[in-house]
Parts: structure tokens; sequence; C-alpha cells
């Protein structure tokens, strides 16, 4: 536990009681829980070493209680954590022990459906994968899809510009938002974009996605439903090592073919996956590619024609092709089950999330193994790999005094590498508390700066979700330009420099 959260404010823990006065006035019912035994669930999200009961959680149901519930909290200074199913694994939804924890979670209703302009209008707590559901009768689906699309919601998705396998063709959710309803600290209620695409003016929903609930809080969301593609076909190839693997994924996209997924992964990954869900994965290989393409029947013939081609430049040694839908479906059951996979062959996994450039794959791949013998901890792969993101998964027991440290520790060898070849901190996880005090790694002071100003643009009091992604939060009167009306400075209790 390395990671330091916000002092609580005393202060706010005196008038604890007025507040859960407040909340219950807003939200009548059982929208309100206080009991110490019924926080406990509440505790953590995803990324479970980091636990912290919140002051209590707030349930709201409509837009104006979510509303009424920011303005009271911003009127007294009460800090707030937005939160949506809780998989986070970068810590985005950590309650804080001073902080209202404002689950999202009974905002549960498809709104419209409007198939003329292949738009869905869903309330935040709608799952990603009903999405697609609520759409498949009609041969549509919702593209963007996470591993953990039966249980996210969608407005935890918009909060973390969420990725999945798919995306590397269809992009992630920034590419699939249309328009939202959000709430802002204060209670105002904007709406940016809509059913179309490219709303005028500064594009501020690309702010907002990806924004991890700090700077408002998501009410409704309007994404792109998409076709169902007429075939998808999947190859998995194995490959001698994941130098070679790494070289043909970088072929396959160089020559111009977009598959519709392309994942990689390792050998302890491969025989993890493979002792879970027995769909037949080579074991004998040292990295296995997943890759699946998708189209009108003849186009997916000559793709995996091609693919097989290039696989075969680059030593595969060997590559199966999915017959038909259920052999498709049985390929990916071991990827979409790495996780739980490399569960059962260590007590704890550390899950990592960081991106570089496809060609320094092999050798991320070969440095990454050297931090596993300095650290002591093994690692298994799976990834992302044409669109270059990592998912090492760090193998540890936290019964072992100090091994989460070094897992910690190792992770955050990983993520510097990644940046130190040419990538990026987070693929699509989020930076939340896992990576917060990273960032210097990657942005220069004057950058994480002009960061905060956005989220002092949105919230300048600083309440919603503090602690999270800035590794300090500078206070916004100390980075405005300063107005000064009449010799009278604003913020006069602030101490100036
Ligand atoms: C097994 C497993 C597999 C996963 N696989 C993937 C994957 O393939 N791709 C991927 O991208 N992620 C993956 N994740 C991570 C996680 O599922 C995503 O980050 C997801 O988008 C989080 O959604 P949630 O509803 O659980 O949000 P939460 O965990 O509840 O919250 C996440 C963040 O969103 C904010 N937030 C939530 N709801 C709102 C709202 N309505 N308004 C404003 N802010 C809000 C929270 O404050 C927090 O910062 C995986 C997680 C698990 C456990």
């Amino acid at each position: 536990m390395s990671i330091a959260m916000p002092a609580p404010d005393q202060a706010t823990l005196a008038k604890r009681d007025r507040i859960i006065a407040a909340m219950r006035a807003i939200v009548p019912g059982e929208g309100v829980i206080v009991d110490e035994a019924a926080l406990r669930p509440w505790e953590s999200d995803g990324l479970t070493a980091y636990r912290q009961p919140p002051m209590l959680v707030v349930l709201p149901e409509t837009v104006e209680q979510v509303s009424a519930v920011l303005r009271w909290c911003h009127g007294e200074g009460v800090r707030v954590v937005p939160r949506g199913s809780g998989t986070s694994l970068s810590g985005g939804a950590l309650p804080l022990a001073d902080a209202v924890l404002l689950g999202m979670g009974k905002f549960k209703r498809v709104l419209d459906i409007d198939y003329e302009d292949r738009v869905a209008v869903v309330q935040p707590g709608v799952t990603n994968l009903a999405i697609t559901q609520a759409v498949e009768g009609r041969g549509l689906y919702y593209a963007p899809d996470p591993s953990s699309q039966i249980a996210c919601s969608i407005g935890g998705n918009v909060a973390e510009n969420s990725g999945g396998v798919h995306c590397l063709k269809y992009g992630l959710t920034t590419n699939n938002v249309l328009g939202v309803e959000l709430v802002l600290m204060d209670g105002e209620i904007v709406r940016l974009g809509g059913r179309h695409l490219d709303p005028g003016g500064l594009d501020l929903l690309g702010v907002i996605v990806g924004s991890e609930g700090l700077l408002g809080v998501v009410t409704e969301v309007t994404v792109r439903i998409l076709p169902k593609p007429e075939t998808a076909r999947a190859v998995l190839v194995g490959f001698p090592d994941a130098e070679q693997a790494g070289a043909c994924v970088a072929q396959v996209i160089a020559e111009g073919i977009i598959p519709a997924g392309m994942e990689m992964m390792d050998q302890p990954a491969i025989h993890a996956a493979e002792a879970f869900v027995k769909v037949g994965y080579p074991l004998d290989v040292g990295a296995l590619l997943i890759v699946e393409v998708d189209g009108p029947a003849a186009e997916c013939d000559h793709l995996i024609e091609e693919i097989a081609r290039i696989a075969g430049t680059n030593g595969a040694v060997t590559t199966r092709v999915s017959q038909d839908e259920a052999e498709r479906v049985a390929f990916w059951a071991g990827r979409k089950a790495a996780f739980p996979a490399v569960g059962r062959i260590s007590p704890d996994y550390y899950c990592m999330d960081g991106t570089i450039p496809r060609r320094r794959l092999p050798e991320v791949l070969r440095r990454m193994e050297e931090l596993s013998q300095k650290y002591g901890l093994g690692v298994a792969n799976v990834f992302h790999a044409g669109d270059g993101n990592l998912h090492p998964l760090i193998l540890y027991d936290a019964n072992v005094p100090g091994e989460l440290d070094r897992a910690e520790e190792f992770g955050n060898d990983i993520l510097r590498l990644c940046v130190e070849v040419g990538g990026v901190l987070t693929g699509e996880h989020g930076v939340g508390i896992e990576k917060r005090d990273l960032m210097p790694e990657m942005f220069t002071e004057a950058d994480l700066k002009q960061q905060q100003r956005v989220k002092c643009a949105f919230d300048p009091a600083l309440l919603l979700n503090p602690g999270k992604v800035f590794p300090t939060l500078h206070r916004c009167a100390e980075l405005g330009r300063m107005h000064v009306h009449h010799g009278a400075l604003p913020h006069p209790e602030l101490p100036r420099f």
C-alpha cells in the first residue's frame, strides 16, 4: 500500500449526521447506506489491494436527485466519488473516508433506440453488454467490448474511455459515444454532443470521455450502434517466440490489413487459459496470436489467406482457422477467460495496462523478463497486440510480506519502460490511483498544470473524485490568472507565494 490518499477532512466527518439527513431528504427510501457492515461491499473496486469504506453511499434514481446531491455537497464542501459497477482496475472508484460514494447502479434503463439513425440512448448504469443485447434482435451491436462487459457500466466506460478486443477496427469508447448528459459539481445539468457526429464548438465531449469521474457525473449516454458484420472468422497462429509473433502483428498492419481483433498471449498465459477452458490452444508454442477478420464472406476468406501468408513468412509453426461460429467463439473463450485463468495459477495477480509502439514489442517483452528475474515474481502476458496495449499480469502472493510492494514496484518499472520506448502509461484502464504517482514520468509539470486547469474549469472546488489521476492537486486559485477587482484578491484565505 504505497499510495497516499488525501487526508480526511475532519470538519466533514464531524457533520456526518447532517450530511446523512440531507442525503435522505433528497434520496428517500433505501437509497442512502450508512451502516458500517453495509458499507463494506463498497470499500474497493477492481483494484482490490486498496480498500477504504466510504463515509456513506448514495444511490440516486433520477437526474434531479443527482443534481440535488451534487449541489448540496458543493455548497457544504463535501467530496463526492462517482461509481458505476466498481470494476475499475486502476482504483478510479476507490471511496474516500470523508466522501459521499455516488453509485449510479440504479440508472439501468435503455431510454431510446433509434434504428434509422443507428443510435441508442441509455442511462449510465446499463452494462456494456446490455446495449448489444437490446439491439441484437435487429442485427445490430455496440462495438467496444471490454472483457468485463457483462458487468461494467457504460457510464464507467465513458469515464475510463474503455477498450476491448474489437477496438482495433471499430475504435474505443470515445469513437462510439455521440453525446452525454452530465451533472457538474455545482448541480448544473449540461448536454454535450447529441445524436449526430461532430457537434459544433470545442470538443468538450472528447474531454469528458476518459475524465475518470473528475469533471462531472454522466447521467445519460448516446452511443452508435453498428450492423453486425455478415461474417466473422478467427485464426489461431502459434510462433516459437513472441518476437516472431510481434513481427507478424507489425507486418499485418503495415500491409494495410486492419483485423477486427488481434490478440497475443505468451506461454504462461496460453497454458493457464488452456488448463481453464480447454479449447485446444497449442501448448508447445512460445506465443499465440488470435486474429479475427469480419465483413463479407469473400473478403474474410481473402484476408485469412493473406494473414496466413504473413504468419508463414514470420515463422508461424501452427495455423488453425475457425470453421464455424462455435469454433470462433471457442478461440476467444480462452483469451476472454485469461485473467481468471491466471487467477488459478497464482494466489494474486496485479494487472498492468500500458501501451507501446508495436515494433518495440519484442524488446519490451525481453526487458519485462529481466524485470521478472530482478523482482523474483512471475509474469503472464495477454495483450491487445494490434494496438500495442499490454496487459502484463504480475503473479504474487499477498500473504507473503513484501510481495505486494514488490509487485507494485515491478509494475511501475513496466510502465516506465512503456514510456521510455515511446508509449503511454495507460491503454484503457485509466490512471486512477494506480498510475497517479507515475504521471510525472510522462508529463512535465507544465503539462500537468494545464490538465489541472481543465479540471478547475469544471470543478473549481476540487470536490469530485479527489486523490485520483493528479499526483498533486494544486488549488485552482494557484493555477489561474488572478483577477484583482478594486484591490480585492479572490480567495483571500489562500497563502500567496
Ligand atoms: C476482469 C476484468 C476485465 C476487464 N477488462 C477490460 C477491458 O478489456 N478493457 C477495458 O477498457 N477495461 C477493462 N476492465 C476495467 C473496467 O471494467 C473498465 O474500466 C470499466 O469501464 C469500468 O466500468 P465500471 O462501471 O465498473 O466503473 P467503476 O469502476 O465504477 O468506475 C470507474 C471510473 O469511472 C467513474 N465513473 C463511473 N461511473 C460514472 C458516471 N456515471 N459518471 C462519471 N464518472 C463515472 C468512477 O469515478 C471511476 O473513476 C476490466 C476489469 C475487470 C475486473
